[in-house]
């Protein structure tokens, strides 16, 4: 069953684009992405409450990119998303194990006599900081998030994999598109219990 805390683990954490920190709606649909992995859910108003019906501007322009055809996928073309690399659990590599962004934001760090840190370019950790959206605060991420994992022609992250799994009997395409032109790669359609996804593939190099 979709709740607004699933809802929410598919919207953006660190994104310089504040319009996807949260899902959006329009009348039809409740969707939820961060660029890359992307869902959709009928519109229920109990999922909503705190989310007023809006359409961001860029939002057409990105949800213009997908189709939203995986009625043309067939009943054999859906498999079980596959076994992924374990979880290796190690420091965040965005704040460096500290749970919370401790650089200095008057110097960076480039200013020998800077006051606020003494020159060492890092704060000490208070309680009122902000925890670090990367690991929200536990100073730990997974470093297998971004092993490739192998589904038809394309290449996927195994941490989105692993975010698509919590969806409840979630199914995924066993041959998405291939994409001939390796700079405009075609998403693989997602499919779960009350609802579609998207989830973009790794870019070749
Ligand atoms: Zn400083
Ligand atoms: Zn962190």
């Amino acid at each position: 069953m979709m709740d607004r805390k699933l809802l929410n683990s598919f919207c953006a954490t660190c994104d310089l684009r504040p319009v996807l920190r949260e899902p959006w709606c329009d009348l039809s649909w409740i969707y939820a992405t961060d660029g890359r992995v992307m869902v959709r859910v009928a519109f229920d108003p109990a999922l909503t409450l705190d989310v007023a019906v809006k359409y961001p501007p860029e939002v057409p322009l990105m949800n213009g990119r997908f189709d939203w055809d995986h009625d043309q996928v067939p009943a054999d073309g859906w498999i079980e998303i596959p076994e992924l690399p374990p979880v290796q659990m190690e420091d965040c590599v965005w704040c460096g194990g500290e749970g919370a962004d401790l650089t200095c934001g008057l110097c960076g760090g480039y200013e020998d006599s800077c006051e606020a840190c003494g020159g060492t370019g890092k704060l000490k950790k208070d309680p009122s900081m902000p925890a670090c959206e990367e690991c929200d605060g536990s100073g730990k991420h997974d470093a297998a998030q971004w092993d490739q994992v192998p589904i038809g022609e394309s290449k996927f992250a195994t941490g989105y994999l692993r975010k698509l799994k919590t969806l409840p009997q979630v199914m995924i395409e066993a041959k998405p598109l291939d994409p001939g032109d390796p700079h405009h790669l075609p998403p693989m359609r997602v499919k779960f219990e009350g609802g579609l996804g998207y989830l973009m593939p790794v870019k070749r190099d």
